[in-house]
């Protein structure tokens, strides 16, 4: 069984849980399960770390570094394990591998500058940034390490040591890091424990945690901030989307299905900035639909290990059902299925799904599906559609696809989202802030913004005359 790595020790839990393979819905392997003393362990480590691991940034750019080559070196081993637990792609598991490693060089280049702020005869004022403390970092089960490595490096870069916890979905590809990394930090720097809830809520509710880093749904985020209330304890919630891409009647549908189709299923859907409403113009919403329908069914899904298979199964027993759940209530309530619409018969894999003729407070439409199904809308008014984008508690991501590139810029600002993207969606950029408005999230990662997210500022003020 693999690992965890508490204090500098790879280490076996005070028990162990099953980890299913969603293409098949079997269990495969073990993980260890983190008792209460463990945690107590892994924390107390971290605090530890701490005094000398914030002294020296240069050390820090030197260990990430390490770490970085040490997951490229790993990578074939780190991405089956991943494909076997998550379901995705051999191919897109090492790409998300390979690109947790490039996050960390680039994390290992940050800057943190003072600031000067007034140099006078009258005072000298400078602005300082400095680290929290312990972080706990608390993955989801999508993107389980591109997820954990932007936070774990964005953490220590700024000189915070962190305890980081994966999905209990999804634990194995970390453990596998644990180990392959174990010798590139200090002891206590980072530990990696796993374990079924509450680990997690126990982990957040501990004196010694300073910041949280989480992402994950919208209803455990609320109970991470609960959680942090008592201690006023920092966080960063990256939370749940329902992105709305909206298509302009001048857009061609035969040049923009592909992109909305990988807009909306990459990862089968279980990208928190997948498009998950398409409104469509009236004029050309019936071309769009038959164009999405078509690639719905030609993209191959099934398991991630075989050659060919371009989409893997749904994670995992709850959000199958929670997917199956929304299409069945949809066509319950009248929705016209333009592909797929039921599961493939073959582990959690569900085929890739096109919906019509729903209304807009359709519960596919109203709540995030997390899942391989697109939902199609129309409209002929383009207030009225930036009003029914707008109305959802969520606002995350969100799309404009058209010609008119000057329309689409003012359009764009009117969209209330973290990021609105035109003719392109999930274009994530390393210059740019990541986060959400609404309920899907508070604060930002990636860039400058992620980096100060990180620290906390001091004001150092001298009187001069
Ligand atoms: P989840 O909220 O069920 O679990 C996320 C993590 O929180 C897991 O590690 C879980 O064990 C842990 N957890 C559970 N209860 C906890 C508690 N009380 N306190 C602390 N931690 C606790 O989410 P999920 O199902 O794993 O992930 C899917 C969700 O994540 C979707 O809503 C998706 O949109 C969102 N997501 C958001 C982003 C983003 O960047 N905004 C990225 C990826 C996924």
């Amino acid at each position: 069984m693999l690992k965890m790595l508490i204090n500098g020790q790879l280490c076996d839990g005070e028990g162990s849980f099953a980890v299913i393979n969603p293409a098949t819905g079997k269990g495969f392997a073990e993980a260890p399960e983190c008792g209460p003393a463990q945690l107590e362990q892994a924390i107390e480590g971290a605090n530890n770390a701490f005094t000398s691991w914030r002294q020296d940034i240069d050390a820090r750019r030197n260990a990430l570094k390490s770490m970085a080559e040490k997951i490229q070196a790993n990578s074939d081993e780190i991405a089956a394990l991943l494909t076997q637990e998550q379901g995705k792609p051999l191919k897109n598991a090492k790409q998300e591998v390979m690109g947790a490693s490039l996050q960390i060089q680039f994390a290992a280049s940050a800057q943190l500058p003072d600031e000067v702020l007034q140099d006078t005869d009258q005072a000298f004022i400078k602005l300082i940034r400095k680290p929290y403390g312990v972080v706990a970092a608390i993955t989801p089960w999508n993107f389980p390490i591109a997820i954990a490595m932007g936070k774990v490096a964005t953490a220590l870069i700024a000189g915070n040591t962190v305890v980081l916890k994966p999905s209990p979905f999804t634990p194995l590809s970390t453990l596998k890091i644990a180990q392959v990394i174990q010798e590139a930090l200090p002891p206590g720097v980072l530990n990696i424990i796993t374990g079924s809830d509450p680990l997690g809520a126990s982990l957040t509710a501990h004196p010694l945690i300073r910041k949280i880093d989480f992402t994950g749904s919208v209803g455990t985020g609320k109970r991470v901030a609960a959680a942090a209330a008592p201690d006023l304890k920092r966080y960063t919630l990256e939370l749940g989307g329902n992105d709305p891409a909206i298509v302009l009647p001048d857009a061609n549908p035969a040049k923009i299905a592909k992109a909305i189709f990988w807009g909306a299923f990459a990862n089968s859907g279980q990208v928190c900035i997948a498009a998950k409403r398409l409104y469509v113009h009236a004029s050309i919403k019936d071309q769009l639909t038959a164009e999405l329908a078509t690639l719905a069914e030609s993209v191959k899904v099934g398991n991630g290990l075989e050659d060919g298979t371009l989409l893997g199964p749904i994670n995992n027993q709850p959000q199958f059902d929670r997917v199956s759940g929304l299409v069945e209530d949809a066509i319950k309530s009248g929705a016209r299925v333009a592909a797929g619409g039921e599961a493939l018969g073959q582990g959690f894999c569900y085929k890739n799904t096109i919906l019509t003729d729903l209304d807009d407070d359709a519960r596919i439409v109203q709540e995030e599906q997390f899942g391989p199904v697109l939902p199609i809308l129309s409209y002929t008014d383009i207030d009225d559609v930036i009003e029914r984008a707008n109305s959802t508690h969520f606002g995350l991501g969100s799309s404009i696809w058209t010609e008119d590139l000057q329309q689409a810029e003012t359009l764009a600002g009117r969209i209330e989202a973290g990021t609105t993207w035109v003719n392109q969606h999930l274009a994530l950029s390393p210059l740019a802030p990541f986060g959400g408005t609404k309920w899907s999230g508070i604060g930002y990662i990636g860039g400058k913004w992620g980096v100060e997210g990180a620290t906390q500022l001091q004001v150092i003020n001298i009187k001069r005359a």
